[in-house]
């Protein structure tokens, strides 16, 4: 039996905005889940709901297969830490880790042996006197980390937890969180619209789009088998490079170049006269020719050397696409330049539904 499952669940705001339409998901203890898309998509909502934060419209919310929809935060026993650290001012890191506790009436040698735990898996131990003004934003975060992971719950609940970081500490704090995991082992649900936050922590990605969960799977099924064209767009840094073309003999001409998809291995008998996306990533285009491969002629528009690679800005035919290549190989502005695409790194989707097609 799953540790936590959610059923059909939907949520109407009483506006009548429809914000989470059937999410269905079992989640397995100790596992890292990752809720990722743009915003708005649903996903706060949804752990807000998990968190008995806000009403499940329908639909059932199981812990350990009883029904919780009517439990409140305390008897679900999560712990949740949100964009804002919301630490006390005028408490010292000390108190603020332990606050929990004192108001739960812990004895105080319990408290002191917890914190002192605590500090050391955040690495927090010689600013337990600090108040929080006199802390960086990362080690802000890890404090209202340590807040929520001292109690012993069973779920922990993360909310965008590094969005008010620069970048170098969200990297940081990034491996420190997955670290955390590792040593606790609690089930935690993380959200973000960071596709790098989602790719690195989860072991199981939740790809939401407008209320609805588009895609679930571990980062690998995400990236190299997309559901569907928004998955694929949105998992991949740049994202990958889509041109839509009706399919005529077995070949697509995108903006005068043609491309053979008989070559693909796929039965695409009933995409005759219909339109199909075509899809490959920036990161499996070759420069040159290479075997089994479509080799596209095309001009170098722009170039961003960003030091372990560079990004190539082309068109095919009038599709606008980038090549992301070995920055030694970065070729000039305006030269002519022919690059392939491996068939086994085509991507095919239905240009109706989106959905990819196998
Ligand atoms: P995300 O976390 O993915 O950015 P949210 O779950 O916060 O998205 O919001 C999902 C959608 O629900 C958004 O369109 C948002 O405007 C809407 N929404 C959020 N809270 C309320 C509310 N209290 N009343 C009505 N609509 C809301």
């Amino acid at each position: 039996m799953a540790y936590l499952t959610l059923k059909n669940i939907n949520k109407i705001y009483p506006n009548g905005f429809h914000a989470v339409h059937d999410f269905n998901l079992e989640i397995e203890k100790g596992e890292f889940i990752v809720f990722v898309g743009s915003s708005g998509c649903g996903k706060s909502t949804t752990l807000r709901m998990i968190a008995g934060l806000e009403d499940i419209s329908n639909g059932d919310f199981l812990i350990n297969g009883k029904r919780a929809n009517e439990l409140g935060p305390r008897e679900r026993e999560v712990a949740m830490v949100f964009q804002s650290y919301a630490l006390y001012p005028q408490m010292t890191v000390y108190d603020n880790i332990a606050f929990g506790l004192t108001l739960q009436g812990v004895d105080e040698d319990v408290i002191e042996e917890k914190v002192k735990n605590t500090a050391r898996i955040l690495g927090l131990t010689d600013y337990l006197d600090r108040l929080p003004r006199a802390l960086s934003g990362g080690q802000r975060q890890r404090v209202a980390i340590g807040r929520a992971i001292i109690r012993k719950v069973g779920i922990f609940l993360m909310d965008e937890p590094l969005s008010n970081l620069d970048a170098k500490q969200r990297v940081t704090m990034r491996s420190e969180i997955a670290q955390i995991h590792r040593e606790t082992g609690a089930t935690t649900i993380y959200v973000t619209h960071d596709q790098t936050e989602a790719m690195t922590l989860a072991d199981r990605i939740v790809c939401m789009k407008d209320g609805y969960i588009q895609q679930v799977g571990t980062p690998k099924q995400l990236y190299f088998e997309p559901a569907n064209v928004f998955v694929a767009g949105f998992i991949g840094e740049p994202p990958m490079n889509f041109a839509r073309a009706v399919l005529k003999g077995g070949k697509i001409s995108v903006g005068g170049v043609e491309f053979d998809l008989t070559k693909l291995g796929k039965d695409l008998k009933k995409y005759e006269g219909k339109e199909i996306v075509f899809g490959f990533r920036p990161e499996h285009a070759k420069l040159g020719k290479v075997a089994n491969a479509y080799e596209v002629p095309t001009t170098v528009e722009l170039t961003e050397m960003l030091g372990d690679n560079t990004n190539v800005y082309i068109n095919i035919g009038e599709v606008p696409a980038i090549l992301k290549i070995d920055p030694h190989d970065t070729p000039e502005v305006d030269s002519k330049i022919t690059f392939s695409i491996p068939y086994e790194n085509v991507y095919l989707f239905d240009g109706e539904t989106e959905l990819v097609i196998k």
